[in-house]
């Protein structure tokens, strides 16, 4: 398939320069390559080209497919041709432009079996750019719009890449995380702030700086000879405006308010609020992001169709485990609906989450595909992020917990509802990641262990699928009350000459090596457990500031007694008979055996995961 993909890229580079002057001038063809056999044959290509609307479009040499439609917009710089492909063998086919032939390729799909991601996993989140500079050489691409490089500013660009995250695979397969989501990694060639990765300027390109697009695919590959799966983070929502798609708009209404810059509401509870006006609505959904971010219309069938073949490409070429979805209800919802079935049709089972960031578990729920409280319309979307619970473990391990107001008894009332989800077992939960503080929010903060003990191992031993944001494992602090790119600094002994080397233990701090530890003891404990993936939870109201659940799987049980005061406290465990099966257990957090009598008398602040 490799060369077949560099077949397809010489032949293009070949017809597109060998041709004389007056000749049409392909310069993107999108998507790039596809495949036979996909369960919905309907292909969509776009080609993009001075004045290439002008020319007669044709396909020539083809077998068994059938040219359905030719698209020309106002903009005569780009054809859309839709084919039907339903049947057709593998093959390479010609795109007859005028007098010119362009090669196109249809691959055989690769025959790779997807575990995707689920509760059993935990997502370690990374940002390209800020975790490892694994090749200096391509810290600077020339011709690139951003060409200053300073690994201490902020919002400037610091030369990781994915030369760096696939060295350190050993190091993440070793801590205990299963799966990778790398903030995106497409090319952002933007002036400014490209770093993030979240201002697209080509659907099918990764960015240079990061490595090519072989250098992703290797990355999944080595991934997933140590076991750990690959989660792409993508962005439908909008792209750079240095994107082809924006500097040479293909149609008038490709972009939300015809290409013109109105500010997003940034309300996205108002999209599913159903008290609320059309017009914080429509704000939310058709304003763009920031101004360097133009906003793009998915119910144009043109732009959907152009972003859903754009997800599945790298699906199906980098055979990816999973997908995140920036910006979820930024998005047009019946154009997600739309993409959500056909990543399910052609790879059953793949999950996706979304970012709706909303701080209520009502409107976080409303995203959750089949739930009751969207219904009649469902969003398809399997995974939701639990934005409300990284808020609550945020801060209850710094109260002292009573039984109605205060520390875990927030907690114990948040849980309480999960009846509002459609699928609880599908929630990413986190105690932070790229743009909220992070769980240390200072150094100083950093130095007190407990708050994090409790607070990783609720996050680990409750439901859901736990999601940690790189450098957590050794309590790596930062406020965004300083803006967003000090959230996003560098992993310690990522870049050469970094004096403190994080991925190793001769290189840690003595209190790096406490996180690391702590966080690898419970991350590999978790990897063999499944009642702490899929053990339904069972409850009880606070008691003496006393937090105590279990969870129950298959045979297994695991139980947590979590002491949410400063003080020590004793406590009667004849009630708690239905998530104690045995009179003995051990505690994972020490390895020591715990006899579970008529009492049991907790230090303050202890935490206790009893393993059965
Ligand atoms: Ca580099």
């Amino acid at each position: 398939m490799k060369q077949a993909f560099l077949a397809a890229v010489m032949a293009l580079t070949v017809s597109t320069t060998s041709m004389a002057a007056a000749k049409p001038q392909v310069e993107h063809i999108h998507p790039t390559c596809w495949w036979a056999g996909m369960k919905d044959g309907r292909l969509q290509i776009m080609l993009h080209g001075k004045n290439i609307a002008r020319e007669e479009v044709a396909i020539a040499r083809a077998q068994g497919i059938a040219l359905r439609e030719v698209v020309r917009t106002e903009n005569p710089n780009y054809v859309f041709l839709y084919l039907d492909t339903k049947g057709a063998p593998a093959q390479t086919f010609d795109i007859q432009v005028g007098k010119t032939a362009v090669p196109y390729i249809l691959n055989e799909r690769a025959r790779v079996e997807r575990k995707t991601y689920d509760a059993s996993d935990v997502v370690y989140l990374l940002m390209p750019d800020r975790f490892a500079n694994g090749n200096t050489e391509n810290d600077r691409i020339q011709g690139m719009k951003e060409q200053e490089l300073d690994a201490t500013a902020p919002l400037g660009r610091h030369g990781g890449d994915l030369a760096g995250m696939t060295a350190q695979l050993d190091y993440l397969a070793d801590l205990g995380v299963t799966a990778i989501w790398p903030t995106p990694t497409l090319v952002n060639d933007m002036p400014l702030e490209s770093y993030h990765g979240y201002a697209i300027t080509n659907f099918y390109e990764t960015d240079p700086r990061l490595g090519s697009n072989d250098d992703y695919r290797h990355f999944v590959r080595e991934a997933h000879r140590r076991g750990l799966k690959i989660i792409q983070d993508i962005v439908f929502n909008h792209c750079g405006s240095e994107n082809f798609l924006f500097r040479d708009i293909p149609t008038r209404d490709w972009f939300n308010h015809e290409g013109h810059y109105v500010q997003s509401g940034y309300k996205t509870g108002a999209v599913g609020d159903a008290n609320a006006s059309q017009y914080d609505r429509g704000r939310t959904t058709d304003g763009w992001f920031v101004q360097s971010m133009p906003d793009m219309n998915q119910r144009n069938r043109l732009v959907r169709d152009y972003l859903i073949q754009a997800s599945l490409w790298w699906i199906e070429w980098a055979e990816l485990d999973g997908i995140r979805q920036d910006t979820y209800p930024y998005n047009d919802f019946d154009a997600m609906v739309d993409w959500c079935r056909r990543v399910e049709l052609e790879y059953p089972g793949l999950n996706i989450v979304g970012e709706a960031w909303i701080n209520h578990n009502v409107g976080v729920a409303y995203w959750q595909k089949d739930s009751k409280i969207a219904a009649p319309r469902n969003s398809q979307l399997r995974t939701v992020m639990d934005f409300p619970l990284m808020g609550l473990l945020n801060w209850v391990c710094d109260q002292e917990t009573d039984e109605w107001d205060h520390g875990f008894a927030k907690l114990y009332e948040y849980l309480s509802q999960d009846g509002v989800y459609a699928d609880v077992d599908h929630l990413l939960t986190f105690l932070d990641n790229h743009d909220t503080d992070r769980f240390q929010k200072n150094d100083e903060m950093a130095q007190d262990t407990t708050r994090y003990k409790q607070a990783l191992t609720l996050l680990l031993t409750l439901r859901g699928i736990p999601q940690l944001y790189y450098g957590d494992e050794i309590g790596m602090a930062a406020n965004k009350g300083r803006g967003d790119g000090v959230l996003r600094q560098n992993f310690p002994g990522g870049w050469p000459g970094d004096k403190n080397n994080a991925f190793t233990p001769q290189g840690r701090t003595p209190l790096q090596n406490w996180y690391f530890r702590f966080t690898r003891n419970l991350l590999q404990w978790r990897k063999g457990n499944p009642a702490a993936h899929y053990g339904k939870l069972m409850h009880y109201c606070i008691q003496n500031g006393v937090y105590v659940y279990g969870r129950a799987h298959e045979g297994k049980n695991i139980c947590v007694i979590i002491n949410g005061t400063s003080k020590q406290q004793t406590i009667a465990l004849d009630r708690y008979a239905e998530v104690l099966p045995l009179r003995k257990a051990t505690d994972v957090l020490t390895h020591r055996n715990v006899v579970l009598s008529d009492s049991l008398t907790l230090g303050p602040r202890e935490t206790l995961v009893l393993e059965f």
